[in-house]
């Protein structure tokens, strides 16, 4: 069947799948993104055929010519989400929906086809059922979802694609932080920006982590775990960090992050996060803050907490800044209480821990 908002998909398990014994020890101490399971899921898409061959195969190399458009000129989008295993033996996801919805949007920046969101979130379904063994059993580990898709047309014009593949694989990853939370030193790049505005800020698309290479290698070089960017028109603002948005906390509760204003991904965790603080009674407002007034606020003592989220790390709190003037500290360089309070909320509603009244949590089996 093709270019419906259904697809088939046909299961070809692998007839040499990892053993019990060696998944399990694998499945130990799988750090993140290093481990993978048995199969991944492939769908064709092609000018006028459409969505086409949806597998869910071993997971191997995929033949690519020298040639293929994504290679040269980059066309290529991902999303990130986990499945987790649920006290009762079941399997969940966190929001898959959304994932499906960003990554239309991401495909329609980088003029890429469309796959319909239902074709996005069975897929996920497919390849979990099918890899179930590989959802670490432990209190902090999940399965890490990465759908993709790129440009794998044989042609070096430059123009969209006409032919792309779509892929998901799984990996099976540990608590993200091994003995406890532990806040991240932030490095301020006085050179390099992410986005600019009418740029691909917004789109979640490889090139938009290439280009913030540089400036994380100037972070470790500034002994700091990750680099925060400014906007780049004024270079005033606080944007978001290379793969994470921000967070600030204030004397009188109140929680701010910066606008999607089109050159910041738009988190959903970020989402999450505003809706759990407003319910907790926070105000919150979006709304752009400056560098300056970063540190004049941690300095005077109204800026509290300041915390970075994403799927991968949920909340991680920002306990120092650096840049190269200086540097300061945020609550002392702990992890702050609402910043605390907000990862527990939302890690208990994510494993199923606590009431879900937004409907966000997906059973998967
Ligand atoms: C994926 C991503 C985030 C976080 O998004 P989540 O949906 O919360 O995982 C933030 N910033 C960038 C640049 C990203 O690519």
């Amino acid at each position: 069947m093709s270019g419906g908002d259904k697809l088939d998909f046909e299961i070809r398990p692998n007839p040499a799948p990892v053993s019990a014994a060696d998944r399990a020890a694998l499945l130990a101490n799988p750090g993140f993104g290093r481990v993978f399971t048995d199969h991944m899921v492939t769908v064709r898409y092609a000018d006028g055929k459409g969505w086409y061959d949806a597998r869910v195969e071993a997971r191997g190399p995929i033949p690519m010519d020298p040639a293929s458009a994504v290679l040269h000129y980059a066309q290529e989008i991902f999303e990130g989400l986990k499945a987790y295993r649920t006290a009762d033996g079941g399997v969940t996801m966190f929001r898959p929906d959304a994932n499906a919805a960003r990554f239309v949007e991401s495909a329609q920046r980088m003029a890429m086809p469309e796959l319909p969101p239902e074709v996005f979130v069975d897929s996920l379904h497919k390849l979990i059922e099918i890899d179930r063994e590989w959802i670490p059993t432990g209190e902090d580990g999940s399965l890490y979802l990465r759908p993709f898709m790129f440009a794998s047309e044989v042609f070096l014009g430059v123009r969209p694609a006409n032919e792309y593949l779509y892929m998901v694989i799984a990996s099976p990853v540990g608590a993200y932080f091994t003995g406890g939370v532990k806040p991240v030193t932030v490095w301020v790049s006085p050179d390099y920006t992410r986005a600019a505005p009418g740029g691909t800020g917004a789109a979640k698309c490889g090139g938009n982590y290439a280009t913030s290479l540089a400036a994380q290698a100037e972070a470790i070089e500034a002994g700091c775990d990750q680099v925060v960017f400014l906007d780049a028109v004024e270079r005033r603002f606080v944007e978001e960090l290379g793969g994470m948005n921000v967070f600030f906390v204030y004397d009188d509760d109140s929680v701010v992050t910066p606008p999607l204003n089109g050159t910041i991904l738009p988190g959903i965790t970020r989402e999450a996060i505003m809706t759990l603080a407003g319910k907790a009674g926070h105000s919150v407002e979006e709304r752009s803050v400056s560098f300056a007034d970063w540190q004049a606020d941690a300095a005077s003592g109204r800026l509290r907490e300041v915390f970075a989220c994403g799927t991968a790390a949920v909340i991680t709190p920002i306990g120092q800044v650096k840049f190269p003037d200086g540097e300061f500290l945020i609550g002392g360089g702990e992890p702050g209480r609402v910043s605390m309070s907000l990862r527990q909320q939302l890690v208990d509603i994510q494993r199923g821990k606590a009431a879900d009244p937004h409907g966000w949590v997906r059973k998967v089996l």
